[in-house]
């Protein structure tokens, strides 16, 4: 007809009389004589889409209602076809396909992130948990000891020598000094749960002699440390290194045995992407089965003969995983410790 005529660029009765074979590729033409042939046959309409190649190159999709015409005896003698140019909803139905498979995506990833983001919060809250469970439980050590001698003082006073009293009191401030440590160390911990650290290189071994110089309790004659340099430059943070490092160093001329002189080597190797740092000591050593527990908080394992909170590990963990890092030990007892920190590499 003429629209079509027109729509296809067609000269008026350019297409009468020409098969689908004159018009169009063979495959297609085959394809819609076979099409039309069941239309026919079956006597029914149908719906389709049909793909057309227009004249300026561009291919367009129609949707042809197809079916029979019939003579008075309901014999079919013609096909019709009614079509609509759909490219426009098509090309619409296919960016809206793509729009939500983005939006599908994106809530997927949405999704993942808020699991992720929730597993971290259900840790951190667990964490606290432990962290104030731990806290309650020592700090009312010296609490009850506060308690119990003011009891005895007050309940005995009258009658108490004047030394015994000083004994007393002098027990009470070690106690409330103890408490004061234990609220400290704690602090410092909650810091490093909870502070960013911002990551800059970092010169291991300046680092380190700065932090000998300025305790006097890593120096001789009291203790020999020994820096086996040259000593890398790692990714961390110098207040949060310093801290990490002066907390191991501390460790490691503290627990010796009596009569022992602590003498403790740091020394640094090249690892996949990292440096490991050695705090190697001669001291009272660790067994196997402590080797782990010792990084929690509160843990202690020589109660009575060692000066600490049992916070210090704890706290050195977490900085060094803020870092990117990771921290260990290797340990036999009576044959000292050997204390690892691997922190990442400057990158030239
Ligand atoms: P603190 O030093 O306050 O007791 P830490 O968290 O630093 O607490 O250490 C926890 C425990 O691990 C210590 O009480 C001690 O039993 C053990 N420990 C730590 N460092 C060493 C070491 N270098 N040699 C032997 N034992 C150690």
């Amino acid at each position: 007809n003429r629209t079509l005529e027109r729509i296809m660029g067609v000269p008026r009765g350019g297409w009468r009389g020409k098969t689908d074979y004159e018009l169009l590729p063979k495959e297609r033409a085959e394809y819609y004589c076979r099409e039309d042939r069941r239309i026919l046959q079956d006597c029914v309409c149908r719906q389709v889409e049909e793909e057309v190649r227009m004249p300026d190159g561009q291919v367009h999709i129609f949707l042809a209602n197809k079916f029979p015409l019939l003579d008075p005896q309901g014999q079919p003698y013609a096909l019709c076809g009614i079509s609509v140019n759909i490219t426009e909803r098509k090309q619409m139905e296919q960016q809206l396909r793509q729009v939500s498979d983005e939006l599908a995506r994106s809530n997927h990833q949405l999704e993942q992130a808020v699991q992720e983001r929730t597993a971290d919060l259900r840790e951190a809250v667990q964490e606290l948990h432990r962290f104030s469970y731990a806290l309650m439980h020592d700090m009312r050590a010296p609490l009850r000891a506060m308690h119990s001698f003011v009891s005895v003082i007050q309940q005995n006073c009258a009658g108490c020598e004047q030394r015994q009293v000083f004994d007393f009191l002098g027990r009470i401030q070690a106690a409330a000094e103890r408490m004061d440590a234990l609220i400290r160390d704690s602090l410092d911990y909650a810091k490093a749960v909870q502070h960013h650290v911002r990551l800059s290189p970092v010169d291991l071994g300046r680092l380190l002699r700065g932090l000998i110089e300025s305790y006097p309790n890593l120096q001789a004659p009291g203790a020999e440390i020994q820096l086996l340099e040259p000593l890398p430059r790692v990714v961390g943070n110098e207040a949060a290194l310093t801290q990490c490092f002066a907390n191991l160093l501390g460790n490691a001329v503290k627990f010796v045995a009596v009569g022992t002189r602590p003498q403790v080597q740091v020394r640094a190797e090249p690892r996949e992407g990292c440096w490991r740092v050695w705090v190697e000591d001669n001291g009272i050593g660790i067994c196997p089965e402590d080797q782990e527990r010792i990084f929690e908080m509160f843990q202690r394992l020589d109660q009575g003969n060692y000066e600490g909170t049992g916070i210090g590990l704890a706290i050195v963990r977490k900085t060094v995983e803020r870092m990117g890092g990771r921290l260990g030990v290797e340990s036999e007892p009576g044959k000292g410790s050997r204390f690892w920190v691997e922190l990442k590499r400057v990158e030239l």
